[in-house]
């Protein structure tokens, strides 16, 4: 089949040849070993031509959606096709949860894994930490299953599709939790500040959102575990005030898409995203970007982008600030750093989004950011080597599991060439 297939956002039409959308994991694994180049596609959420390929780009969405829980282990076992948003629904009636999830759950977990995609939360970890096993169609068609045992294992999770097609993942599960979320105005920067670590505390997952135009930062997003955080914080200390109704974090868009919010208790998957599975996320017609930089330094990393900020409004539409703990993955934006996630939802005009992007790399270099893997960025492959440690053991990683480059394309091969 030949079609023309832009990412969500519209700023990417990939270059395939063909695409597929096998119904089984047999003619998944018939596909690639039959592909010169292939690359999987999720649900085409990235910004970037990270999924893209000049060959056959294959969407594992018609795969049977399977979804098998071990109570044993702890463990659910999910194909590559499937959102997070099923997959939450189904593992909250059985009595499950995940760790967290990202903004949105209209993403596919494998997708979402492979760029080490996250929520907030000091404690919490990314998405992909929450992997115990993936199970790889690789160049040869052949499956290979990969667990925490395995040496390879942490270098292939946040794998940028580069090692092979993950048909299944085996993500650690929870008992089902439930949660209350706040929406608060009025936050000055100099008591984000002041208060930044009590006010990162007083949540199981915290977000703040500011378009850089006034004083205060907009809005703060606190989503409080009813089963472990305590709802009697003092917010009058950060001079904050409870919004009088429901919130959209983007200025001008309707709340009704977002969940649950005026502390209203609600089960930990119809709160710990910003937006629901039945609506648009986000705003529908923009281009995203996000740094990663040390927890240690982030304070100093916003006075940064504070001091450019008369550069970056004009094309912003909202920035997110969030949390994410430090992991082992090899290529996680957390890799061995506590972080701060410094997210920018830019118009949807990418001549105009360019040189402000540069301008924001530039202020942020000192701190070492580590761009998303799904969104856009101009750092370049000598800049970025410096901040993974093991940078070069993935690119090793890369050769010894696909040394055809079968799952190479322009992105990957421009960062770990052959
Ligand atoms: C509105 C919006 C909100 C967002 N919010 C967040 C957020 O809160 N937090 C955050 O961290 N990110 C966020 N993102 C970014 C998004 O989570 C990532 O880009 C994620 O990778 C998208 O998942 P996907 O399924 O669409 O993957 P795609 O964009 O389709 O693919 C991403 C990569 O994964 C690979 N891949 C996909 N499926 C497989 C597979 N089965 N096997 C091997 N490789 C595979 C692709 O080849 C590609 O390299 C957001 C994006 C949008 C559009």
């Amino acid at each position: 089949m030949t079609e023309a297939v832009t990412n969500w956002a519209g700023n990417i039409t990939y270059a395939a040849r063909r695409v597929h959308r096998p119904a089984s994991v047999d003619e998944l694994r018939r596909i690639v070993a039959g592909a010169a180049r292939v690359r999987a596609l999720g649900t085409g959420h990235s910004f970037n031509r990270l999924a893209d390929t000049d060959g056959d780009l294959v969407s594992l969405a018609a795969l049977p959606t399977a979804i098998s829980i071990d109570p044993q282990s702890g463990t659910v076992t999910v194909g590559g096709g499937v959102r997070y948003g099923e997959l939450a629904a189904h593992l909250h009636a059985h009595g499950y949860a995940l760790h967290n999830l990202a903004s949105l759950p209209h993403i596919s977990v494998a997708g979402a894994c492979a760029t080490a995609t996250h929520g907030s939360g000091r404690h919490n970890g990314n998405l992909a930490t929450a992997v115990r096993a993936i199970e790889l169609v690789t160049a040869t068609g052949d499956l290979l299953r990969l667990d925490g045992s395995h040496a390879d294992f942490a270098g292939a999770v946040v794998g940028l599709g580069g090692l092979g097609i993950v048909a299944n993942l085996t993500l650690a599960i929870e008992p089902a939790f439930d949660v209350a979320q706040y929406v608060y105005h009025g936050l000055s920067h100099a008591s984000l500040t002041d208060n930044w670590a009590q006010i990162l505390d007083s949540g199981y997952s915290v977000s703040f959102f500011t378009s850089w135009t006034g004083p205060d930062i907009d809005q703060i997003w606190i989503k409080r575990r009813t089963d472990r955080d305590n709802p009697a914080v003092d917010v009058d200390a950060w001079g904050i005030t409870a919004a009088d109704g429901p919130r959209h974090p983007v200025p001008g868009r309707p709340a009704h898409n977002c969940t649950g919010q005026l502390g209203v208790t609600g089960a930990w998957h119809t709160r710990l995203p910003h937006f629901r599975l039945d609506f648009t996320p986000s705003s529908g017609a923009e281009l995203q970007s996000e740094y990663l930089v040390p927890a240690t330094t982030a304070l100093a990393a916003l006075d940064a982008v504070d001091r450019i900020r008369d550069v970056v409004a004009p094309v912003l539409q909202i920035c997110e600030i969030r949390t994410v703990a430090a992991d082992e993955l090899w290529l996680s934006m957390n890799h061995r750093r506590d972080s701060v996630a410094i997210h920018f939802t830019w118009i949807a005009d990418t001549a105009a989004v360019a040189p402000v992007m540069d301008a924001l790399e530039q202020a942020l270099a000192p701190y070492s950011p580590r761009p998303h893997w799904g969104k856009l960025f101009g750092v370049g492959p000598d800049e970025l080597r410096g901040r993974y440690e093991r940078w070069a053991d993935f690119a090793e990683l890369l050769a010894r599991y696909d040394p055809a480059g079968t799952f190479g394309n322009d992105f990957l091969d421009r960062y770990f060439p052959r």
